[in-house]
């Protein structure tokens, strides 16, 4: 794949999965909230040296949790803390409805909002606004920056210790390396929920990372939209031969799963709504190609793959 920097312009998209991440969580959800309502006694975590009412017990309890470099284990009497790493669909949908009268909750995530993925593509031609399709964690579950002992984190989850009950963090500086060094701490938990996703699939093909651009988070559509009209722009400028023009303009999408549909099908509407109007001097330069080994589609009823087909085609899209 040839580098992209400010030519041509190609997107690579996983397979999109059902949401079936959200549905774990409610369920997951029903027994914490079965587990609080036995609110007499929050569980003691075996390894804890901090399981006595003493005062001598007390005092020692806080002197560890001084040297503890990060958030401290609980002690009797406190709420139980539920530590949820991610902020995606089912980590969201579990601390939506969490009993925060019986848990604290905390929430490690390198970002502090849930993304509402269906929608993405329509930002990257502007038929949706950002701010449409994200929804700060604050608003889902306002414990996280209300109450004393429930926290967001913004940081990445790097290990796990289950027999300590800790996790290992390091701190999101991306982009402010240069006054900000990330630095790492760790969270003690009573119950640990993973919902950190899935890291997206390249297949196996050289320079994806490098060279495309991923559709899972809204700098990536900010950054689609944001190279799609700069090429528009650009190719507009005096001084472009022919063939530059159309490798400026030629959109090239990865996957023809519901993701790579859905986005090259917001692109030819782009294409046949936007820029013949406002980009007529290239109109004729434009195209989106979609690439798949396969069938589009593949898991979709045959009538409406051979719709799909027949739509992006009659749309411009080869
Ligand atoms: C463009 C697009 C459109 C889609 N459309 C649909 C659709 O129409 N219907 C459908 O059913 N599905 C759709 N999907 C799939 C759906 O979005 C996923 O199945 C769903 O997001 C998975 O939820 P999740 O909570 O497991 O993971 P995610 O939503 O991916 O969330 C993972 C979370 O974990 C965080 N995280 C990552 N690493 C760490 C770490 N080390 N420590 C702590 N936190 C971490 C991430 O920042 C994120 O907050 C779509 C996906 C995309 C990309």
């Amino acid at each position: 794949m040839r580098s992209l920097k400010s030519s041509h312009f190609s997107l690579w998209l996983s397979r999109s999965t059902p949401l079936a991440p959200a549905m774990a969580a409610s369920s997951l959800l029903r027994s914490l909230t079965r587990h609080a309502r036995g609110a007499s006694a929050y569980r003691h975590l075996p390894w804890s040296p901090f399981s006595t009412t003493t005062a001598a017990a007390a005092g020692a309890r806080d002197e560890a949790r001084k040297g503890f470099p990060g958030l401290g284990p609980t002690a009797k009497g406190e709420k139980a803390r539920v530590v949820v790493l991610g902020t995606g669909w089912a980590g969201s949908r579990l601390m939506k409805d969490l009993d925060t009268s019986g848990y604290d909750v905390v929430c490690v995530a390198p970002r502090n909002h849930m993304v509402f993925t269906p929608l993405l593509a329509s930002t990257c031609v502007g038929t949706l606004e950002f701010r449409s399709v994200a929804e700060p964690l604050a608003r889902i579950q306002p414990a996280v920056s209300k109450s004393p002992g429930s926290y967001f984190f913004l940081a990445r989850c790097t290990g796990v210790d289950p027999d300590a009950h800790t996790i290992d963090c390091e701190t999101v500086t991306d982009g402010e390396k240069d006054t900000l060094e990330p630095w790492k701490f760790k969270v003690a938990y009573d119950k640990l929920v993973f919902a950190s996703g899935a890291e997206a699939s390249t297949f196996g093909i050289k320079g994806v990372t490098e060279h495309a651009i991923f559709l899972r988070e809204v700098h990536h559509a900010q950054e689609i939209r944001r190279r799609l009209l700069l090429n528009l722009m650009l190719s507009d400028v005096p001084g472009l031969s022919e063939e530059e023009k159309r490798r400026l303009l030629h959109c090239v999408v990865v996957g023809g799963g519901p993701t790579g549909v859905e986005f090259s099908g917001e692109l030819s509407d782009f294409i046949m709504r936007d820029v013949k109007q406002r980009y007529s001097h290239v109109k004729d330069y434009i195209h989106v190609t979609l690439i798949e080994a396969n069938e589009i589609l593949s898991s979709f009823d045959v009538r409406l793959r051979q719709y799909a087909t027949n739509q992006l085609i009659k749309d411009w899209c080869r």
